[in-house]
């Protein structure tokens, strides 16, 4: 029985295979390797796509999240509000500009930071909101920029997994000062190695994060502050801009996929879907198909799934609080801690076939009912 990988590259790269040969031959042939045509158009074509006015492309997500919070004045002494629930960039990022993150829990439906635990962890230190879109799903956005208002803060948005989600109409990413995506090869808008993007509305911030990712110059070898060596190349580049194009569909793919796993999980016991009360605010664009396994049977029915040969991931084992590097400080939030104790990603890729999904379910099953 064939393996099935928690995702699978091979079916776009293949249909692409043609457009995307060519443009890299055509990078080569054309002998511009960092910030030519490539990278300006990719830029263009993306900040059109997204929404926004500005995108600036750079060496990865984690960078676009460095040079962003830099880019908005965050640094020795702030406070940044997020989710511990995420992937340990989003705070690295805030350690890295010297300030300090603070997190608050996650709601149980959505697993995405909870406004309404927000506010009393704001102090005269806090400088900005840092929401990660997770799963591709948007946080909840409205509440975030409202305190943001009320108490004169910055939202620096995670949109590393939801390239291409929206909440209410406008693109994840989009909606606060600045939005940072991630190019990682397994991200929805993958490249074939790193890559990262800023986006802002604002002339100023996206004037400064070009400066800061190009050694802190405006103009060669007259550096006037110490920056970064972090931009987009034009191979990558060209690979993004022949992907782009596709992007659309392969979340609407995604989208169709994570349909049919919530009507062929409905009634399963022991198994809980996420976002089962979506409103409507949300297009989420399943980088993720995540459920909950119930009753502490969550890392036996990946064993077992493994065993089967389908390979499910835990995004994430350890939320950020409980890293050796956070424990003295004693959080306690039961939200992400359960979550991390329950979660479990299943196979999903935009070309994933049906019945692909339902040996994926029957594992899920037999590996439930076995037990
Ligand atoms: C992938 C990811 C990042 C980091 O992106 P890189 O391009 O790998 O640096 C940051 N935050 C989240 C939530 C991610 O999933």
């Amino acid at each position: 029985m064939q393996k099935i990988p928690i995702f699978d590259l091979k079916p776009e790269i293949e249909l692409l295979w043609g457009e995307l040969t060519e443009t890299i031959h055509d990078v080569l042939r054309s002998g511009r390797f960092i910030l030519g045509p490539n990278a300006e158009s990719f830029e263009q074509e993306a900040a059109r796509y997204l929404g926004v006015r500005h995108a600036i492309g750079v060496n990865s997500g984690t960078d676009a999240l460095i040079i962003g919070l830099q880019a908005l004045g965050v640094g020795p002494g702030d406070e940044v509000i997020t989710t511990p629930f995420t992937f340990f960039a989003t705070a690295e990022a805030i350690e890295r500009v010297g300030a300090t993150p603070v997190f608050v829990d996650i709601e149980p439906d959505s697993l995405q930071l909870d406004p309404r635990q927000i506010e009393m962890k704001i102090s005269s230190r806090t400088k900005a909101i840092l929401p990660v879109h997770l799963y591709g799903r948007p946080a909840e956005m409205d509440p975030i920029l409202s305190l943001a208002r009320t108490y004169d803060l910055k939202v620096i948005e995670d949109a590393a997994q939801a390239f291409g989600s929206e909440y209410q109409g406008k693109k994840a990413g989009a909606l606060g000062d600045v939005g940072c995506y991630s190019f990682f090869p397994s991200k929805n808008l993958g490249a074939f190695g790193d890559g990262g993007m800023i986006v802002t509305n604002d002339d100023d911030i996206a004037e400064y994060c070009r400066f800061l990712r190009q050694h802190g110059s405006r103009k060669k070898y007259f550096n006037e502050a110490v920056g970064y060596n972090s931009r987009l190349d034009e191979l990558q580049a060209a690979v993004l801009r022949v992907k782009l194009r596709h992007i659309e569909e392969w979340n609407q793919g995604r989208i169709g996929v994570a349909e049919t796993y919530r009507k062929l999980l409905r009634g399963q016991s022991g198994v809980v879907c996420l976002d089962e009360k979506n409103t409507g605010d949300h297009r989420h664009v399943y980088h993720q198909f995540t459920v909950r396994i119930l009753q502490g049977r969550r890392d036996e029915v990946q064993e077992r799934m493994r065993r089967a040969g389908i390979e499910t991931m835990i995004y994430y084992p350890i939320p950020l609080h409980l890293l050796p590097m956070y424990q003295e400080l004693g959080y306690e939030l039961p939200q992400a801690e359960a979550a991390a104790r329950e979660v479990l990603s299943l196979p999903i890729w935009p070309q994933m076939t049906e019945q692909v999904q339902l040996r994926v379910v029957q594992g899920l099953r037999v590996a439930l009912d076995s037990m």
